[in-house]
């Protein structure tokens, strides 16, 4: 598969006006099978959350702040596999994960396999800012919310049908984990609903220059419990350091953790000397996809040039720099 970094995006002239990008998830395109009236849902969606993300910074507000609202009305959104609209474990339960890094300080938090939790990306903001651990896992996560003062919801908050049906087509087709994306088409997504991965993160540069990333999943269909994906790893679905750049990731959680993808890209930068470009190629083409890592990731680098590669057929995307319009697509373009 060729490259689809966004050089529109990535040849944006004004640089260090502050950016937004935010993905919801990579994976297969079925334009035959797909309707124009969900494509053009997802297109307003990502259009609605990226301008919320920019309008934060157009205020003064921090790459941090814009980052975890995007996310959380990611979230929100049921057409994304995060929060309302998560995807199902084998078990028929839901496990989600969630990841945020300040890239001024190289503060940290996340959370893992909780399914109580409303809004996974507030419970790691939260992690990050009073916590001396960066991940909780499991009913450690809940209690630690629980005391935070997080919304808790009932397990059943997460139900969706059209998730619930994936999961019977997963067992049925004994087909393994799927990425949210990924599979036979039969809702007239975009994105074959069963070959599309459908974690979503955002990353930003604000006025002051400082980078921020978050990442939130509901993982992969079919999952066995316990599974924990690159989401809320540090280094694999989420890094941000002022010194190079915050990425979010999206795809095939496994490669992405082997191939820690999200540093890479930091170090590529940081060590080789690459472009954000060169590095972001590099990793999504030649390390992840000789691995069967497909999917993809969202970069800003201090410079606040833009990245939105994948090695998918389509990744669900779109940025937004102050002062402009956003830009949402789902296709290469
Ligand atoms: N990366 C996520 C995971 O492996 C899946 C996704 O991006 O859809 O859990």
């Amino acid at each position: 598969m060729s490259s689809s970094t966004d050089n529109s995006a990535a040849s944006v002239s004004n640089k260090k006006r502050p950016v937004i990008a935010i993905h919801g998830g990579a994976g297969a395109i079925t334009r035959a099978s797909m309707s124009a009236e969900k494509e053009q849902h997802y297109l307003a969606e990502l259009e609605r959350i990226v301008s919320s993300g920019q309008a934060i910074l157009a205020a003064g507000g921090s790459a941090l702040d814009a980052v975890t609202e995007a996310v959380r009305l990611l979230e929100e959104c049921p057409l994304f596999n995060a929060g309302k609209g998560a995807v199902f474990t084998h078990q028929g339960t839901h496990e989600l994960d969630a990841c945020i890094m300040d890239g001024r300080t190289l503060d940290a938090g996340a959370i893992s396999c909780v399914n109580h939790i409303r809004n996974p990306i507030l419970t790691a903001r939260k992690v990050l800012e009073v916590s001396p651990h960066v991940m909780f896992t499991g009913a450690g996560a809940e209690t630690f919310a629980r005391e935070q003062g997080q919304e808790m919801v009932g397990a059943e908050y997460f139900f969706t049908q059209e998730r619930y049906d994936q999961l019977q087509r997963a067992i049925a087709a004994d087909s393994g984990v799927l990425l949210d994306h990924d599979g036979a088409s039969q809702s007239g997504d975009p994105l074959d609903p069963e070959r599309k991965f459908g974690t979503v993160g955002a990353v930003a540069m604000d006025a002051l220059g400082n980078l921020a990333a978050a990442t939130s999943t509901g993982g992969m269909t079919n999952k066995q419990a316990g599974r924990v994906g690159d989401s809320p790893i540090i280094g694999a679905g989420c890094y941000a350091s002022n010194h190079t750049v915050a990425i979010s990731s999206t795809g095939t959680g496994e490669v992405f953790m082997r191939t820690v993808a999200a540093y890479d890209v930091a170090a590529l930068i940081e060590y080789a000397g690459l472009s954000l470009e060169e590095a972001t190629h590099k990793v999504v083409q030649e390390k992840l996809l000789p691995l069967g890592g497909i999917g993809g990731m969202i970069a800003v680098d201090r410079f606040g040039n833009v990245a939105l590669p994948f090695n998918s057929e389509g990744m669900y995307r779109g940025f937004a720099r102050v002062g402009d319009a956003p830009s949402v697509s789902i296709y290469r373009s």
